[in-house]
């Protein structure tokens, strides 16, 4: 099966793991500072703080930043619920934006959602694709509310030559085994903001400071959110090929965008010429049409070997949300659900795979076109 994501585990990574599990430290060694350094260097933000996860990530961020009961944050409902579920347990309130067809936050009806209670702008790059930075933090600075940023699947994208993780107050990162760079399980913050890296190593690790020697002090709430040194030298080795990795998934994804140029039964992400995407994923939004025979379309071409997968349903259509929050609807973002797929691709696929991949999409897509529901 060609998944719509998948990790790519080399020599050179497996050399480095089992480096460490012959080493004195598993856990709170040198090796997580090396990474921490190296996601700084690579991001261009001043200082890296690693988690077992970028949903503990997003949780140390909104809290140091010091989200809590009664905020309203603004983001994107096109997201992995975590993006909206780890401040909602801080009891901050979900303001969610319409999304675009590209899956990106519509920055154009950000500013009227803005009322006096709100704390946050959290967009998520979709698919890798940055969301539009330049006016989301004009805006942000407009009225003075935080940029929190959940770039959990654009490590390696940039804007103008500059990379995500280097433009909101705190950029967060996931790890987990299909983003774009794995430590199996894994998450940072990056930020320019000493006193927020400060916080978050606090919040990651129980609030303790060490005093002398054996003294050491709790001077905040925190919990254990620390990665591992496996996974921090995994980390590490895996950056290294992420140029690597997303040359590939470019290629792949630059074939995809000129097979499908004219096809009128679905359309693609555009990445604009001075935008990079890590491209996460490779989306596609299917014409209206082929909405009602979505499933039957999705069930062959999984028989047929391509892993795709939905990203996402909108976070308020849970049922959590729905009986915390309500019934919400945002034209856009429902249409998006009914309309993606996303499709496989991935640093472990060759150029046939791609061909395979496209050829076969294009054969059950138009299959299905007048078909109607089968439901
Ligand atoms: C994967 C993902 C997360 C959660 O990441 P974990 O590392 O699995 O906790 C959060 N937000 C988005 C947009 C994601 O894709």
């Amino acid at each position: 099966m060609l998944s719509y994501s998948r990790q790519l585990i080399d020599e050179e990574d497996i050399r480095v793991v089992s480096e460490v599990l012959r080493s004195d430290f598993l856990a709170q060694g040198p090796r997580v500072a090396e990474f921490e350094s190296d996601l700084a260097d690579y991001t261009g933000a001043k200082y890296a703080v690693a988690f077992n996860s970028a949903t503990s990530a997003l949780r140390a961020a909104y809290s140091v930043a010091g989200i809590g009961e009664g905020d309203a944050i603004i983001t994107s409902p096109i997201s992995f619920v975590a993006t909206s579920n780890m401040f909602v347990d801080l009891g901050a309130i979900p303001i969610w934006c319409d999304v675009k067809l590209d899956g990106n936050i519509n920055e154009n009806q950000i500013e009227k959602l803005i009322t006096p209670n709100t704390k946050a702008i959290v967009p998520v790059d979709f698919a890798g694709k940055p969301v539009e930075i330049e006016c989301i933090i004009e805006i942000a600075a407009k009225h003075n509310l935080l940029l929190i940023q959940d770039a959990s699947h654009a490590l390696g994208s940039s804007v103008k030559g500059k990379k995500v993780g280097s433009f909101a107050d705190m950029t967060i990162f996931s790890f987990h085994a299909i983003k774009p760079i794995t430590t199996g399980e894994g998450g940072a913050v990056v930020t320019n903001n000493e006193e927020y890296a400060k916080a978050l190593r606090l919040y990651r690790s129980h609030g303790m400071v060490k005093k002398q020697l054996w003294n050491s002090d709790m001077v905040s709430m925190g919990y254990n959110l620390r990665m591992t040194e496996v996974a921090a030298a995994l980390g590490s080795s895996q950056l290294k090929k992420l140029e690597r990795f997303i040359d590939t998934r470019n290629e792949i994804a630059a074939y995809f965008d000129a097979r499908f140029e004219s096809e009128k039964l679905f359309l693609t992400q555009k990445i604009e010429s001075n935008t990079r995407s890590s491209r996460h994923l490779y989306p596609i939004i299917l014409n209206p049409e082929l909405h009602c025979p979505k499933e039957d379309i999705f069930t062959e071409l999984q028989e047929r070997g391509l892993g795709v997968q939905v990203h996402y349903k909108p976070i308020y259509q849970n049922s959590f949300y729905i009986q915390k929050f309500g019934r919400v609807a945002l034209p856009v973002a429902n249409d998006f659900y009914l309309s993606e797929i996303s499709i496989p691709c991935n640093q472990t696929m060759s150029m046939d795979d791609a061909k395979y991949v496209a050829d076969t999409l294009l054969d059950v897509v138009h299959k299905y076109n007048h078909r109607g529901c089968s439901f």
